[in-house]
């Protein structure tokens, strides 16, 4: 491609496989034989029907669904999740469990409150955030509707190792900041949504899957809109009314990308790889200091301070002049936030880690 590109470590929109884009950019005045964008297709034609259909066959094969899943895209973003989580599936004299990780996990326990019973089942709020509660630490209750918990924190750049044994207490995952980037333990999963604006393609349309079990047993309240019901979309493929279409289509060109590239194994020892040499490059100095407690480190966004803010302004602003782009950390927690999904190029990586050593040589 003959354009200028940064390294975008965004948290999210974010950084897309530019093999996507050129193949996205290729194909938008005219699908191959259509004479018509997929911008312009009506969301009933069959070559839409067909594009959703592979998009989430893509989906079957990466995260290895059984049939008993259904693969839905929604629309509202992971936070009309928050919302629909609870009102499909947490019964009027029923309560749920919430694990609070993060801000988006307490933006879920939130919504969640407003609508039934929930308790916290784990909280390492008073310590800032800094680490995911071990298994020990975790307060369940059996008879839960089910246990809520974010698998990835954006803002903190902590992450889940594994999932907690919850008994049959289904799973439900925010993994909005990192599906897809390793093997999906499902199984035990009742259900899992993502935005799709970081790992999966742009914004516009949420993943949600989720075990047929729980759908069935889902709508407990008589008062929840069409469009807030998982059932709605399970019965229609996703075509209640009309979907994203252009953001499924892009979803379906990343999936593609990822079964390419040797699916979510293959994504999960290059994201390893990737953050390894970043934390690493962390861990070689006091200059630089992570935020995350080692055990709870995440993969995908890597979170550090600088000894001073005017150290870390300086960082960002020259970074910035090195193409090095979106370093700063979330508005709320300050520092830098380095994220590295999926599709963010291992050299890009490289130059992070260049540009540090250099920093510290000229700033320490
Ligand atoms: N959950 C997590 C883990 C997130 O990182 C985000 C967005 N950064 C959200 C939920 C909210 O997503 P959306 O903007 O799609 O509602």
């Amino acid at each position: 491609m003959n354009v200028e590109r940064v390294f975008n470590f965004s948290a999210g929109p974010a950084v897309l496989p530019e093999s996507v884009l050129a193949e996205a950019q290729r194909d938008l005045m005219t699908l191959p034989g259509l004479g018509m964008s997929v911008l312009e297709l009506s969301h009933r034609s069959s070559t839409v029907v067909e594009i959703m259909e592979t998009t989430a066959t893509n989906i079957r094969t990466l995260a290895d669904l059984s049939e008993d899943f259904h693969v839905l895209f929604l629309q509202g973003g992971a936070s009309q999740q928050f919302a629909m989580v609870p009102l499909n599936l947490l019964p009027i004299d029923g309560s749920a469990d919430y694990i609070v990780t993060g801000t988006w996990s307490k933006k879920a326990l939130k919504e969640a409150r407003q609508f039934g019973n929930v308790r916290v089942a784990g909280s390492t709020e008073s310590e800032g955030f800094v680490r995911i509660p071990a298994n020990d630490e975790l307060d369940r209750a059996d008879g839960a509707a089910y246990l809520h918990l974010t698998s990835n924190n954006t803002i903190y750049g902590t992450q889940w190792r594994e999932m907690p044994e919850t008994g049959a207490v289904p799973l439900v995952v925010d993994a909005s900041s990192d599906i897809f980037s390793r093997p999906l333990e499902v199984a035990r999963r009742g259900l899992i949504y993502a935005g799709a604006q970081k790992n999966l393609g742009p914004a516009g349309v949420t993943l949600v899957i989720v075990h047929d079990e729980l759908l069935r047993r889902s709508s407990p309240r008589s008062a929840v809109p069409t469009t807030l019901r998982y059932s709605t979309y399970a019965d229609s493929g996703s075509l209640y009314n009309t979907p994203p279409v252009f953001p499924i289509y892009m979803v379906g060109l990343v999936t593609k990308w990822l079964l390419e590239n040797g699916g979510l194994l293959a994504m999960a020892n290059r994201n390893e790889n990737k953050a390894r040499r970043l934390y690493t490059a962390i861990d070689r100095t006091e200059f630089y200091i992570g935020t995350a407690t080692s055990d709870s480190r995440s993969l995908m966004n890597i979170t550090f301070v600088l000894p001073n803010e005017d150290l870390e302004t300086s960082f960002i602003e020259k970074a910035k002049e090195e193409g090095l782009v979106g370093l700063q950390g979330h508005r709320s927690v300050g520092g830098l936030r380095v994220s590295i999904y999926n599709a963010f190029p291992e050299a890009g990586v490289d130059a992070l880690v260049s540009f540090m050593t250099e920093f510290e040589r000229t700033h320490g």
